[in-house]
């Protein structure tokens, strides 16, 4: 049904063989999920074609008048969505909205204290490789190497010693709850900003199911596209504070970007719609159901998850005294049609291109339909080739499981 095909065959065959792919290979990818067919086609829509540099209501270009109401959608659904007085919903991408923070509330050479890349938290939250360890003077904490969990008391020290302008709290790769109100009082005692960044859990946050940093942030950013099942761009929120309001809408617009992409701005406001249908909590409620499953399944057959378990739609398989590395473990699974990311797990011994972990999440699973019994099978699975990574006969029976169960669960049909 593309109309690419036999206009652009190469390109029409990888589009095709991607779509195969994301049907026949089971994703484990946490940050990945499978957007509607709405979502999609509000992409495709039209609305790629306007300019509309600025805001509804005070553009910078004629004809606005319906691409205004697409994005007064979306902002009204997602302030909806989580108890927002304020928010943005231009920014291209995650990394953007972060951008815009930063911009909007810093100066170049304050310091900023953030989770560090390789205890879970983001390139944006201050890594040296990103601008925002190039540009600001980043401090980053951790979590403790033996429970696996964020020491308040380290970061609250950290705080004190290097008084950073911001605390920034979120996360790629932590598996806990985090007590927003403990690191809010940890920024307060500082008198630094606290930015929260939930892109990870804001499907989960959306629907009740893990602790909004909303009331305790004083600005909060997110992807649209992981948990949250949107298009992939990014949001800015807040609670009412005309100051800083003025001066992420200014630096979102004409700060870091110019003319906001109105087909996903519109994706947005369907995915919102979706997120407020009650649906979407049963949805939440489940990938955190299965993440749990898997996690105890890999327990049960001896395998490490960092911090012990996990509460949220993520965990980290710890392989360190193993003879299988995380880059290894990566491939063998891929070979069996069971997509993974390798990740640094603490006192990591192996370089970040190795590593010795994996990290996995149930968000795309879940929307597919698989339910706990369907995760344990997957997780068993999971350890049987993490047990014999090289054996073949293994990957193969594998797949061939992995493959029925896909099968199973059509994500488009
Ligand atoms: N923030 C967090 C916590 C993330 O995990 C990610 C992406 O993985 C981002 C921001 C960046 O989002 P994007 O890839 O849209 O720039």
């Amino acid at each position: 049904d593309l109309r690419i095909a036999g206009y652009d065959d190469a390109l029409a065959e990888a589009i095709a063989a991607e779509r195969r792919r994301q049907e026949d290979h089971v994703e484990l990818i946490a940050s990945e999920n499978y957007a509607s067919p709405r979502v999609m086609e509000a992409q495709g829509t039209v609305l790629t074609n306007k300019y509309a540099e600025g805001y509804p209501g005070k553009r910078y270009y004629g004809g606005c008048e319906h691409v205004d109401i697409a994005e007064k959608l979306a902002i009204e659904r997602v302030k909806q969505l989580f108890g927002a007085d304020y928010a943005n919903v231009q920014p291209h991408s995650g990394s953007q909205a972060n951008a815009g923070v930063y911009m909007a509330l810093l100066q170049p050479g304050d310091t900023i204290l953030g989770m560090s890349l390789a205890h879970g938290g983001h390139l944006t939250h201050g890594a040296k490789v990103n601008f925002s360890g190039k540009v600001y003077n980043a401090v980053q904490y951790g979590i403790n190497p033996d429970t696996g969990l964020l020491d308040y008391d380290e970061i609250q020290r950290l705080a004190n010693e290097h008084k950073p302008k911001m605390l920034v709290g979120g996360f790629s790769a932590y598996s806990q709850v985090v007590d927003w109100a403990r690191m809010a009082e940890i920024a307060k005692s500082v008198g630094a900003l606290f930015f929260v960044d939930m892109a990870h859990v804001a499907g989960l946050v959306a629907a009740g199911v893990y602790p909004s940093p909303v009331p305790h942030a004083d600005v909060v950013t997110s992807t649209t596209h992981k948990t949250l099942r949107g298009p992939r761009g990014g949001i800015i929120l807040a609670k009412a504070n005309e100051e800083l309001e003025k001066k992420i809408q200014s630096m979102v617009f004409p700060g870091i970007q110019g003319g906001p992409l109105m087909h996903v701005i519109a994706a947005k406001a369907v995915a919102f719609k979706e997120a407020l249908e009650p649906e979407f909590k049963t949805y939440q409620q489940q990938v955190v159901k299965n993440a749990k499953a898997m996690a105890a399944t890999l327990i049960e057959r001896g395998y490490r998850i960092v911090s012990g378990g996990t509460e949220n739609h993520l965990m980290l398989i710890d392989l360190i005294g193993r003879d299988v590395t995380g880059k290894d473990a990566e491939a063998a699974l891929g070979k069996a049609h069971i997509t993974v990311n390798k990740n640094a797990v603490p006192n990591d011994p192996r370089s970040p291109f190795v590593t010795s972990g994996l990290r996995i999440g149930t968000p795309a699973v879940t929307t597919r339909g698989y339910g706990e019994k369907e995760c344990r099978d997957l997780a068993g699975w999971m350890c049987d080739v993490l047990d014999a990574p090289s054996d073949e006969a293994v990957l193969g029976r594998v797949r061939d499981a992995v493959t029925a169960q896909c099968r199973a669960f059509p994500v488009y049909g």
